[in-house]
């Protein structure tokens, strides 16, 4: 049946042949047009390029120019709407010409009326349908209506190249339904089939969902979904990254997991998808669909109903660190993060002097994970900037609440990563934030690492120096691991060093680690830089530190990271002269009621290995 609505392009440069074509159109009952009229060929391209006609009638002579060439031109842009042509006398080589271009018909002008001109169109307009269903069929599954193996294919070589151009990858994910020939010998090939159009309607439908997918994996002119035949189903992806690929992967073993409803009867069924993906596991379509066949029938191996990378150590390796990826980019869009305080205390006094903030991830899933193992994936990620920046800006703001809160002020430190040295705008980020908060600079702290200079000491230590102009405090975290060499720490405007905790644990063991902690705090004073000790956990440790003459200390002994509620607790009660650190230096110092009796201890007992048994008063030799 023809359309009972049609819309023309009439090119026409001749006014009242115009007219007289659109009076010849309207004299035909039962059909209506919507007739839009364009005098010149350049016109007439702009109307074609708006691609909302259904046929279009070009009269032959136009100014210069003809309705053949707007033909091929048409033709050529891949305009599929029929194009009949009218020329004012009729010529013989025209209409050859114009047949053998593509034209649907050849009218002359003077010979036309309504219902040899309607019957032109209706043919066309026929014809055309008729071409496009012949075209569906070769090109998409009569079962499913999905796209078949032949346009799976095309696509899949057309997505590569579109996406190569973009430095996007292009997955392709290969299912195949478990036990589906069960399903098929004990219902019967009708049930069968009902459920491998209900399959591919789930899948439409979740690939569909692109806003609920990160990334666009799942645009619509990014993907392709066809059966191949049987019960196996292919789905062609752009992504970014490969985890898109994994998401989309796990998002149809989702929405396939609920029950079909198929006669009456809930049926369960579950699917194995294999991953390859272009670049990293084929070049060309046929190795790809190589590759991720056998990942699916490794899927299958591995008790169905999951999904496989096409390389084994892919899976094995990456695959958590591919969740990981997954839910940090998330926990960075929600800021799903948690700082933690640890006091520092001032040895000589007693006193609490600062608190390091230490950031701490819990995902809903994998639990709390350690910043040991997120910072590094975030620098390579590149989500530690949005992190540090979020780290500064919490910390320093809850610095400043304790201020306002009447506290004694003391100063917040942060870690710093080495990407972070990197970013441009570093300066003028910290600047922002300080001014945000209020916080006056002395109060924080950065701590950076050796390493961190040494990956690009002259641009580091100009960073480093604009920073301390700034006003804050700088920190050598984690001192004596790395390959700091003396000429460089001159350089580095410090405040103080940090001693890294492995030469701490080994105080009452290790005599060379003694030795080290001692050279570092007489290097340290030596270049007007003060020393703290991290992972102090026994009386024993911190009672060598007081000797050596180390400034202050953090570790388990006094406190392990306190949540902002217990810090701020904790900072109340030193206001009331019941700090933590007060009670310890207390019981350190009743012990011991001169301090410089500790010295004189240690330095007859050094290297006797009886120097510890000495300062806790049981020496038993
Ligand atoms: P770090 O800066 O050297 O921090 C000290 C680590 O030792 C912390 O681990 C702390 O909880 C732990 N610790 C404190 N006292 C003791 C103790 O007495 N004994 C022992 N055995 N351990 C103690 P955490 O919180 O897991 O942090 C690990 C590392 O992650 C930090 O080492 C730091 O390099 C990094 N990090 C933590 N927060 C951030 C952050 O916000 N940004 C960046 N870039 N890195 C961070
Ligand atoms: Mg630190
Ligand atoms: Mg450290």
């Amino acid at each position: 049946m023809i359309n009972k609505h049609l819309n023309i392009l009439l090119v026409e440069d001749d006014e009242d042949d115009f007219i007289l074509t659109r009076d010849l159109l309207y004299e035909v009952e039962g059909v209506s047009y919507d007739i839009e009229w364009a005098s010149t060929y350049e016109t007439a391209l702009e109307a074609i390029k708006r691609k909302c006609h259904d046929i279009y009638l070009f009269d032959y002579r136009l100014g210069e120019r003809t309705g053949l060439e707007l033909l091929r031109t048409a033709l050529d842009s891949g305009s599929k709407v029929p194009v009949i042509l009218m020329t004012g006398q009729g010529d013989k080589e025209i209409d050859m010409e114009a047949m053998s271009a593509g034209a649907s018909d050849y009218l002359v002008k003077g010979h036309i009326d309504a219902q040899l001109l309607e019957r032109s169109i209706r043919y066309a307009v026929e014809r055309k349908k008729a071409n496009d269903q012949i075209s569906h069929m070769a090109y998409y599954d009569s079962l499913t209506n999905l796209h078949n193996r032949i346009s799976f294919k095309e696509s899949l070589k057309q997505t590569i190249t579109i996406n190569k151009g973009c430095d996007k990858i292009t997955a392709l994910l290969f299912l195949d339904l478990d036990n589906f020939k069960r399903i098929n010998d004990t219902f019967g090939h009708t049930v069968g089939d009902d459920l491998l159009k209900e399959v591919a309607d789930r899948l439409k439908k979740c690939v569909r969902k692109s806003d609920c997918i990160a990334r666009n994996v799942f645009n619509e002119t990014n993907h392709t979904i066809a059966r191949l035949g049987g019960d196996e189903f292919t789905i062609v992806l752009s992504a970014g990254h490969i985890h898109d690929a994994a998401n989309a992967a796990q998002r149809i073993l989702d929405a396939l997991s609920s029950p079909f409803e198929l006669e009456g009867d809930k049926m369960f069924i579950t699917a194995s998808i294999g991953i390859a993906v272009h670049p990293l596991d084929g070049e060309d379509v046929e190795t790809l669909i190589k590759n991720a066949d056998a990942a699916m029938y490794h899927a299958k191996e591995l008790d169905k109903n999951n999904y496989q990378f096409y390389k084994k150590s892919l899976n094995e390796t990456s695959l958590r660190r591919l969740t990981v990826e997954n839910s940090l980019r998330k926990a960075v869009e929600n800021c799903n993060f948690t700082l933690l305080y640890q006091p520092k205390m001032e040895i000589s006094t007693g006193k609490i002097v600062g608190m390091e903030a230490l950031i701490r991830w819990e995902d809903p899933e994998e639990g709390m994970i350690s910043p040991t193992e997120f910072i590094p994936l975030a620098e390579e990620m590149g989500l530690i900037n949005p992190i540090g920046e979020w780290v500064l800006r919490t910390a320093c703001a809850q610095n400043m609440s304790w201020q306002k809160a009447g506290l004694t002020p003391i100063r917040v430190s942060i870690n710093m990563s080495g990407r972070q040295f990197k970013q441009k705008n570093l300066i003028t980020m910290v600047s922002d934030i300080l001014n945000d908060t209020g916080l006056d600079p002395r109060y924080l702290e950065l701590e950076i690492t050796e390493s961190i200079v040494m990956e690009n000491v002259n641009t580091t230590i100009a960073t480093l120096n604009d920073l301390k102009k700034m006003g804050l405090r700088l920190s050598m975290d984690d001192f004596g691991t790395g390959y700091s060499s003396f000429s460089y720490l001159k350089r580095i405007p410090l405040d103080i060093i940090k001693i890294d905790q492995t030469f701490i644990k080994d105080i009452h063991s290790d005599p060379q680690d003694r030795t080290i902690i001692n050279a570092i705090i007489v290097m340290a004073h030596s270049l007007g830089m003060e020393v703290i000790a991290e992972g102090v956990e026994t009386e024993r440790q911190l009672s060598f530190l007081v000797a050596s003459k180390c400034r202050e200390i953090q570790g388990f002994l006094l406190s392990s990271p306190l949540t902002s509620a217990e810090a701020t607790e904790c900072l109340e009660k030193e206001a009331l002269g019941d700090g933590i650190g007060v009670r310890l230096y207390r019981k350190i110092t009743d012990r011991f009621d001169d301090i410089t009796a500790v010295q004189r201890v240690i330095r007859q007992e050094e290297g006797t290995g009886r120097v510890f048994d000495a300062i806790e008063g049981n020496a038993c030799e």
